[in-house]
């Protein structure tokens, strides 16, 4: 149970009887819960003091993925996503939209609960922010100070768990890192997890890092940093 003051999570979602029984696991958790059935309430109501929000994709009005985006304009809240269908992971984690974490329905409520003390333990204040730490590799710069990730002078845009895989990766050159190594130190599980999010910010990655990407593939086994280009000719 969350100590102090009880964190507040936001449920948006339109069917009642998943919001309500989200709600009931997430009460007994510790949390305080707000609901919101549409998209345009999940607005108002994210702008008050909310430590997550949990956001279906498929609600009556403005769809989860437009929610999402919005949120993100002006805040660093974390978002799980609900989504029926597999295929619209990339997306919903992706640059465009930069939830944190998703899950597939239907979902074992326990889950959803762990995943949200993950979530916030992870939201907690980081030491990283209050550092000036930079990593640097090749042309890619990413300073953790003001969590800015850049090529050369491009800035690319992350979402708030790639830059901190990206971070994790660097952290780490030359050591391999299994999926659920990644999963405990970026996401903060404690549990062998679905390690499916691990792949698709990955993928994120690369796509949004084209030649400058360093993340290697280890089969069967999980992600590595490889050396610097400019080191590989030294
Ligand atoms: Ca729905």
């Amino acid at each position: 149970m969350p100590e102090g003051k009880p964190q507040t999570v936001l449920v948006v979602e339109d069917e009642t009887s998943i919001a309500s029984f989200v709600a009931l696991y997430l009460k007994n958790a510790g949390y305080e819960v707000r609901t919101a059935a549409t998209g345009a309430d999940a607005l108002v109501k994210a702008a008050g003091d909310v430590s997550l929000i949990i956001l279906d994709l498929m609600l009556p009005d403005i769809d989860g993925i437009e929610v999402c985006k919005r949120v993100r304009q002006r805040s660093d809240v974390p978002v799980l996503m609900l989504t029926a269908r597999d295929e619209d992971v990339d997306k919903i984690i992706g640059l465009e939209v930069g939830a944190d974490d998703y899950l597939t329905k239907p979902f074992n409520p326990r889950e959803l609960v762990a995943r949200v003390k993950s979530i916030l333990r992870r939201a907690a204040p980081d030491k990283r922010s209050l550092e000036s730490a930079q990593l640097r590799h090749g042309d890619l710069v990413i300073d953790a100070g003001r969590r800015e990730v850049r090529v050369g002078e491009q800035e690319i845009q992350l979402a708030p768990k790639e830059f901190d895989l990206l971070w994790e990766l660097l952290d780490h050159k030359g050591l391999v890192l299994t999926r659920d190594q990644l999963l405990e130190r970026v996401w903060g599980y404690t549990f062998a997890g679905d390690t499916r999010t691990v792949d698709v910010h990955v993928r994120q990655l690369r796509r949004k890092l084209g030649d400058a990407s360093p993340i290697v593939t280890v089969w069967g086994v999980g992600y590595k940093v490889a050396p610097a280009r400019d080191a590989v000719n030294a």
